[in-house]
């Protein structure tokens, strides 16, 4: 044994178990762990990752001792097999392959028949009773050799291979004869000698010891690099080098290799499924470039052999406590298991098999828990085409082929057939569908960006297949019945498809449609598996999971998804309907100006009360004044009428939300929005006056418009630059169609004069940050009517229920909060407006007045927050936002997905929370309000509350609840699980 500083560098597969997978890698671990359960894999041994790690740090070279250690393991193998690396008469032939910790599937590579030269090639002709097998070994090991060690495109060796088939009339390679393969052994050497000035090496030792730093170094490949930064994958794993006598899949019609899942990856169901291929080695089944036989086709045709796959499967599975993806070959009707790893599968398959893995006794119900990604969860309700969609289509003949469905879910986008173009017209925000023959690992820059996948040509365990699965996207494979054509269309059933044409796919059916097909999502409750898991998951929790929900439609979603409460309404929203808008701007328009008038009355009542007897009398007089005014107000009046027509339409909303939760508690936001998103957007405002008033008046007076506009603008170049657009349209415009002379003048002066007040309006509330500007509380503390409406509006739907003898539990939250003097002003005014309804309508309803903690001083004096306030909401949205200081609606576009990809940050934190910054605020908040109130009451309703990983912080961090939305109510009610049950931490 040799040791390094980083240890024992060479396990033999023996001396391996499944507990070292990040030493062996996964392949290594496992092929270790088979060998010690008893089941049939062919002898090994495996290189360490950190062998690889220490490989890299000493620049790429071998660290001392390695070679020799390798050397003497293969010296090992040859004594399990009886056959000598080498050897004329009797050559041991192996494989060499990488093996991550973590499934990295078709990143890195493999080389196999490592071992068969010039000189052995014969002797393994003779032991394998076949000469074709033989020689079929070596071209692919030259093939490999060439492509993956020596870099040699790929393609230069397949269009070889390709017209050699040609030649001898071959539709497979196994088809191919002696002869045939004799000269294109002889065509790859001499791409070989051409490309790297040198023959191939004739020494298998050598050519072993360049193998497995090819392997190494496949670590470092692009592909690989990119695969880890998009899974989030480290890259100080390093790879495992997995060194495996070979075993013959292509010995004739009893020998063959097949890739297995112990039960089906897209449904979950119960049986073996997978594909075999007869008289095949391993690469032909992965690469999809055969389509290969179901395996069910093994069952009549061996019986016995069907058998052993099957009990070793179960074996397998029971062993891991998981569904394995199993590769295996049959060498002269002998089976050997390559390969097993817990399957990736579809999130609904996710859910059946832990499911019915507990009822087989297999798993316990907490460990099934752990058997499925939180965050997956929400694609068992992915959506699928609406029934009468997708009958229609049928109807109108736009079905257009149909092949494996690999990837369930149902998606629309143009067809792109190129991976490299897919990013671009994906980034440009059209959904996109590759189509390929197939795909390899270098297409998966293009498969991430996609919507969904179809190839015309391999099966369930093609490479497109494997990774949409892992991705969650839809994805059909095998549709063979889709040609590609020299003019670059493809064409099945007399119908055709370019590039920019939209399709439709179903991953479940694996039919595909012209044209677009309207898709819908699952309802959860038909889904019983489901159900089943997130009772379990409910049983352990001790987070609770609420939802974001503005309407009752919401609502009802989210409870039938499992919510236990509403944490966010948000009343804004409310506020955008068609009929309320003209409500709403009527009522900013005039707002100020009546609040103002109001507030003058009250202000002059409460120094009335306290001003001492000499001057009440002067002091009346003003009061009366004040009121006469605003009595006599038309913004007064005006402010009053809409607010009440506003309170109308709110009670309504209101009632039907809290009918809907039955008693659960309701969260219910004040507006929080910023006033100017109630109204049109300014340029365009502008531009429409300007037009109006050239139609009216003529150049000049829109040349006035036009300067005024751009004097209120002059903090904005691109909407300048609209507005210079906007004239030379209008210029445009008047140029070519002639308006007409009778024009109704008089209707559009007055269109003008509405846009021009408008204008005025949308001038006067402008802000250069919104976000930052006059928003939640800051709106409630200089329009008081505005939230005290909105209160009225929640007590009396609740009092109303409440005559009906519905149960009724509101939370008034007000947002924005940054000093608790605003709510020191606020609260007791709101109060008392809730008090007041409830008084006034006789009946007894009870509500909490809590707050949001969005802002950072807001967090960081929590301790005053909560002498003032019944419950927080963390609005970790806004936390994030100003914690940062990244805008919420510009940072994505313009650099935070550059700073993901740079690892400046470690994940996008509008996703996850940032648990360092963020997450600290929200830890000293937490502390400081439960020393106010040990039992004070706190949740979160930013989005990270269907994050599973923001879901495990909140419950470390020992909140009440989580809200999300409804269709993450799931992923929520799952993580919250899971972190209880230690299954899943905090990002960090
Ligand atoms: C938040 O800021 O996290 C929040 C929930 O509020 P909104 O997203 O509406 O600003
Ligand atoms: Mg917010």
């Amino acid at each position: 044994m040799t040791v390094t500083m980083s240890g024992k560098m060479v396990y033999r597969l023996a001396e391996g178990g499944a507990d070292m997978v990040s030493l062996l890698g996964g392949k290594g671990a496992h092929a270790s762990e088979m060998a010690r359960i008893g089941v049939p894999v062919p002898p090994g041994f495996v290189i360490t990752t950190e062998t690889s790690l220490e490989y890299f740090r000493q620049g790429r070279r071998f660290p001392d001792g390695l070679w020799d250690d390798i050397v003497r393991h293969v010296h090992m193998l040859e004594e399990q097999t009886g056959r000598l690396f080498g050897d004329e008469d009797n050559p041991l032939v192996v494989s060499v392959r990488s093996g991550a910790p973590v499934s990295m599937p078709g990143m890195m590579d493999t080389i196999l028949n490592m071992g068969v030269t010039d000189t052995t090639v014969a002797g393994l002709a003779r032991m394998m009773g076949d000469e074709r097998p033989a020689l079929d070994a070596f071209r692919r090991l030259i093939q490999g050799f060439g492509d993956v060690v020596l870099g040699i495109p790929k393609a230069r060796f397949e269009t070889v291979l390709e017209d050699t088939k040609k030649r001898a009339g071959a539709g497979f390679d196994y088809e191919l004869q002696p002869e045939a393969l004799q000269g294109l052994i002889s065509e790859f050497k001499g791409i070989i000698q051409e490309a790297t000035g040198e023959p191939l090496s004739d020494d298998p030792w050598v050519l072993l010891k360049a193998a497995v730093e090819a392997v190494f170094n496949s670590w470092n490949n692009p592909r690989a690099i990119t695969y880890r930064e998009f899974q989030g994958i480290s890259h100080n794993m390093g790879t495992a080098c997995v060194i495996m006598a070979m075993v013959f899949g292509n010995l004739g019609n009893d020998s063959g290799t097949g890739v297995l899942f112990s039960r089906n990856p897209g449904s979950g169901e119960r049986g073996l499924y997978g594909e075999f291929l007869p008289n095949a080695q391993g690469e032909d089944v992965v690469a999809g470039i055969r389509t290969p036989q179901r395996i069910q086709a093994l069952h009549s045709a061996w019986p016995e052999i069907y058998g052993q796959i099957d009990e070793t499967a179960r074996q397998l599975e029971a062993h891991y406590k998981d569904v394995q993806d199993i590769e295996f070959t049959v060498e002269r009707g002998k089976l050997y298991i390559l390969q097993t790893r817990s399957a990736k599968r579809t999130a609904s398959a996710a859910v059946r098999i832990a499911v019915e893995l507990v009822s087989e006794g297999v798993l316990t119900q907490e460990q099934a828990l752990g058997r499925v990604e939180a965050g997956e969860v929400s694609a068992v309700l992915m959506p699928h085409f609406v029934t009468e969609a997708k009958a229609a289509a049928m109807k109108e003949g736009r079905l257009l082929a149909e092949g494996v469905g690999a990837s369930p879910g149902a998606a629309s986008g143009v067809v792109v057939m190129d991976p490299d173009r897919v990013a671009a017209i994906a980034d440009g925000g059209q959904p996109v569908i590759l189509v390929r023959q197939e795909t390899n690992p270098d297409d998966v820059h293009g498969i991430i960006k996609a919507n969904g996948v179809l190839t015309s040509r391999g099966g369930m365990t093609s490479h497109a297949a494997v990774v949409t699965r892992g991705l969650g996207k839809p994805c059909v494979v095998g549709c063979e019945e889709l040609r590609f054509e020299a003019d670059g269309r493809a064409t099945a059933r007399g119908k055709s498809i370019a590039e920019g044409d939209v399709i439709s796919l179903d991953g479940a059916t694996g039919e595909i449609f012209i044209g677009e097909v309207e898709a819908v999502a699952p309802r959860p409750d038909e889904l019983e598996e489901l159900n089943t898991l997130l009772g379990w998951a409910d049983g352990v929790r001790r987070l609770q999971v609420w939802a974001n929900a503005d309407t009752p439609e919401d609502a009802h979603r989210a409870r039938a998804n499992g919510a236990e409460g509403i944490g966010l309404c948000r009343t804004e929203h409310m506020f955008f309907a068609e009929e309320r808008l003209r409500h709403i701007r009527r009522l900013l328009a005039i707002g100020p100006e009546a609040s103002q008038l109001i507030r003058r009355v009250s202000e002059l009542e409460e120094a009335l009360e306290n001003a001492p007897a000499s001057e009440r009398e002067a002091m009346q007089g003003r009061l009366e004044e004040a009121k006469a005014q605003c009595d006599s107000s038309e913004a007064v009046q005006g402010f009053h009428a809409e607010l009440a027509e506003l309170e109308r339409f709110q009670t309504e909303d209101f009632y039907g939300i809290f009918k809907a939760m039955e008693g659960l508690p309701v969260v219910i936001r004040l507006l929080d929005a910023p006033l100017h998103e109630f109204l049109p957007d300014y340029g365009e405002l502008v531009q429409e006056v300007a037009e109006l008033t050239r139609r009216i008046e003529g150049d000049n007076r829109m040349e006035a418009w036009l300067n005024r506009g751009r004097d209120l603008v002059n903090r904005s170049a691109a909407e300048l630059e609209k507005l210079t657009v906007g004239k030379r349209v209008t210029d445009w415009l008047s140029e070519r169609v002639s308006l007409p002379q009778q024009a109704d003048e008089e209707g559009l002066r007055e269109e003008l004069e509405e846009k021009e007040r408008t204008l005025e309006l949308v001038a006067h509330l402008r802000e250069s940050n919104p976000m930052l500007g006059h928003r939640g509380c800051r709106v409630g503390l200089t329009m008081p009517e505005i939230y005290e409406m909105q209160v009225r509006a929640i007590v009396t739907a609740g009092c109303r229920l409440a005559e009906e003898g519905a149960p009724v539990r509101a939370e008034i939250m007000i947002p924005i909060v940054s000093h608790v003097n605003e709510l020191k002003w606020l609260r007791p005014r709101l109060r008392a407006v809730a008090s007041k309804t409830r008084e006034a309508l006789g009946i007894y309803v009870t509500y909490l007045f809590g707050t949001m903690i969005e802002v950072p001083r807001a967090a960081l004096t929590a301790d005053e927050v909560a002498t003032e306030a019944e419950f927080f909401s963390f609005g970790s949205n806004d936390l994030t936002q100003m914690t940062f200081a990244f805008s919420r609606d510009d940072a994505e576009s313009k650099f935070l997905n550059h700073y993901v990809e740079t690892e400046i940050l470690p994940r996008n934190p509008f996703n996850t929370l940032d648990t360092r910054g963020v997450g600290r605020l929200m830890r000293m908040a937490t502390e400081a309000a439960r020393e106010v109130d040990p039992e004070f009451p706190i949740g979160i309703c930013g989005e990270h509350g269907g994050d599973p990983r923001s879901v495990a912080f909140c419950n470390e961090l020992g909140l009440n609840y989580v809200s999300a939305s409804p269709f993450r109510v799931p992923v929520a009610r799952l993580a919250a699980a899971q972190s209880a049950l230690g299954q899943i931490q905090a990002a960090d």
